[in-house]
C-alpha cells in the first residue's frame, strides 16, 4: 500500500516537502487501525506529525487502509548489546570472549593474517584495513565485489575479527543477505517488525555478504534501503559485498544503487598467476607446521598456479587434494604424482577452446565485429583485440602459429608470432591488458 498512498502524497504536497518529509518515513506496521512510521528524528516526528499527519491519514483511508490513527516513532539506538534480543535475526554477532553467543558464528581461518596479498586484491585490502582500523576518514559503505571465490567472504570475515580484537564492545553482526531476508520474513510473519528494525538499528558495524540476492526482493530491499540509512546516518560503518559492481545487479531499484555506490567500491579481480603461487606457498607454509613431512618436489605448485586459475577455492580443493594424496602415499610429491592426483579437476579445466570461439568472445568483450576479427583492418581498436585473440589461441589451444594465422583471416605465422609477443609485453606493463586478458582467459575456461 505505501508506495503507492507515498506516490498520491507527492502529487499532494509537493515535490520538496515530499523529499523532505514525506519519502524519509519508513512504514513499520498496521496493527488494530493504528499504522506506525519509523522516522529519524523527534524533531521530524513531530513536524511530520502535526504538519502532514492528517493528509497522509487521508490518503491511507482512501487508498483501502484500514486505518484511524498515525505514530511517529523514532528507533531507539541502543548501544548495549543485551538490550536487543537476538533472536529476532539470528544474525552473527561478533562478540566478546565469554559471551553466550558462539564465535564459531565466523569461521576462524578467516583473517587478515590468512590472506593472502596480491595485485588482483590489494585495493580491496587496504580499504578492509582501514575500515577496520576505523578512525576518522573511513569509507561508508564499504561496496567489495568480485567473482565467486575470491575472496570477498574472507575479507569480511577479517574485518569482524579485526574489530572485534580492537574493540570487544563493538556490536559487529555479519550475516549474508539471504539471511538478512529470511528474517525479516520471519519477523513480518510473527509480527515482530519492531523487534527486527530496532536490532538492526542497534547495531555499530552491520555486514551484509552477497547483496546481489536481494534483487527484485522488493520488500526485503525496503527493509534493507531504511535499515542502511539509519546506520548511515548515525555513522555507523555498513558493509557489503556483491558478485558484481552496484550497476550490474539487475532489479534493484534506483535509490538503493544509488546508495550502494556511495561509499567506497572496491573490486576483487580475478587472481593472477603470482597470486596464486603465493596463496599455494603460504597454504603449503601453514600446512608443513603440523605435517613437517610433507615434501613436494620444484614445479609442483607452479604447475598447480599455471592449471587451476579458476578461483581460489578451487585452487584449495586442489591443494587439499594433494595433501591427501601425500599422507596417504608418504612420500614426496612429483609432478606426475600431482597430475594424477588432480587429473578430474584438471580435465574440467582443460583446453579444449576453439579457435572461433575465442575470436567470438575477444571481439565481443571489445565491441568490435566478428567479421573485423579475421578481416584486414590495421586501426589500433580492431588490431589490439586481434592480437588479444591470438595470444590467447597460442595459450589456450594446441594450435600452431601457422595454424593460428590462416584462423585469423590468412595471416602469416610471424603476424601471429609478433601479435603473441606484445600482449605478452602488455600485460606486464598494461594492467587494462592484464585484466582484459586474465578475464577473458577465465570466461574462456569456464
Ligand atoms: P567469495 O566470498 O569471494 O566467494 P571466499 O572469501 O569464500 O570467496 O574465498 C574462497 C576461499 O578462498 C576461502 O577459503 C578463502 O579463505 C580463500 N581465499 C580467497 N582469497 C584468498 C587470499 N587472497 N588469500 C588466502 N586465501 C584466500
Ligand atoms: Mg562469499
Amino acid at each position: 500500500h505505501w508506495g503507492k498512498v507515498r506516490d498520491s502524497l507527492q502529487q499532494a504536497v509537493g515535490q520538496n516537502n515530499y523529499r523532505n518529509w514525506i519519502e524519509p518515513l519508513e512504514f513499520a506496521e498496521l496493527e488494530d487501525g493504528v499504522a506506525t512510521f519509523l522516522v529519524p528524528t523527534n524533531f521530524m516526528s513531530n513536524w511530520v506529525e502535526r504538519n502532514f499527519g492528517d493528509q497522509i491519514l487521508q490518503h491511507l483511508v482512501r487508498s483501502g487502509a484500514e486505518v484511524s490513527r498515525l505514530v511517529f516513532a523514532v528507533p531507539k539506538l541502543d548501544k548495549s548489546p543485551a538490550a536487543t534480543p537476538d533472536r529476532a535475526t539470528g544474525a552473527r554477532p561478533v562478540r566478546a570472549e565469554g559471551d553466550d553467543l558462539p564465535g564459531a558464528l565466523l569461521d576462524n581461518r578467516f583473517t587478515f593474517d590468512s590472506f593472502v596479498v596480491g595485485k588482483p586484491n590489494q585495493l580491496a585490502h587496504a580499504a578492509a584495513r582501514r575500515v577496520a582500523e576505523g578512525g576518522p576518514v573511513t569509507f561508508n559503505p564499504l561496496f567489495l565485489y568480485g567473482g565467486v571465490g575470491l575472496g570477498k567472504t574472507h575479507l569480511m570475515h577479517a574485518i569482524a575479527w579485526d574489530m572485534r580484537a580492537r574493540d570487544p564492545s563493538l556490536k559487529v553482526v555479519y550475516l549474508s543477505a539471504e539471511q538478512f531476508m529470511y528474517r525479516f520474513v520471519q519477523a513480518l510473519r510473527e509480527k515482530q517488525m519492531m523487534d527486527f528494525k530496532h536490532l538492526f538499528r542497534s547495531v555499530d558495524v552491520l555486514m551484509v555478504d552477497d547483496v546481489q540476492f536481494i534483487a527484485g526482493k522488493e520488500s526485503t530491499q525496503e527493509e534493507f534501503f531504511h535499515t542502511f540509512n539509519a546506520l548511515v546516518d548515525h555513522n555507523k560503518q555498513i558493509i557489503l559485498s556483491a558478485d558484481r559492481a552496484p550497476g550490474e545487479i539487475k532489479d534493484l531499484e534506483d535509490r538503493i544503487r544509488s546508495r550502494l555506490q556511495s561509499g567506497l567500491v572496491v573490486d576483487l579481480h580475478p587472481t593472477d598467476y603470482e597470486l596464486r603461487l603465493g596463496i599455494l606457498q603460504t597454504k603449503v607454509a601453514r600446512y608443513r607446521e603440523q605435517y613437517p613431512e610433507l615434501k613436494i618436489a620444484d614445479g609442483v605448485l607452479e604447475f598447480i598456479a599455471h592449471r587451476l586459475t579458476t578461483n581460489v577455492r578451487v585452487l584449495e580443493g586442489g591443494l587439499m587434494r594433494l595433501f591427501a594424496f601425500a599422507s596417504l602415499v608418504g612420500q614426496e610429491i612429483t609432478l606426475e604424482k600431482a597430475q594424477d592426483a588432480l587429473a578430474d579437476i584438471l580435465r574440467m579445466t582443460d583446453r579444449k577452446v576453439t579457435v572461433e570461439e575465442i575470436q567470438r568472445k575477444v571481439a565481443e568483450h571489445y565491441n568490435i565485429r566478428m567479421s573485423d576479427m579475421v578481416g584486414p583492418k590495421r586501426q589500433r581498436v580492431v588490431a589490439r583485440p586481434r592480437q588479444v585473440a591470438m595470444w590467447l589461441a597460442k595459450e589456450l589451444t594446441t594450435r600452431s602459429l601457422p595454424d593460428i594465422g590462416r584462423r585469423f583471416g590468412g595471416r602469416d605465422h610471424t603476424t601471429v608470432m609478433h601479435g603473441v609477443r606484445r600482449i605478452g609485453e602488455l600485460i606486464k606493463t598494461d594492467s587494462q591488458i592484464a585484466e582484459d586478458v586474465e578475464l577473458l582467459r577465465r570466461a574462456l575456461e569456464a
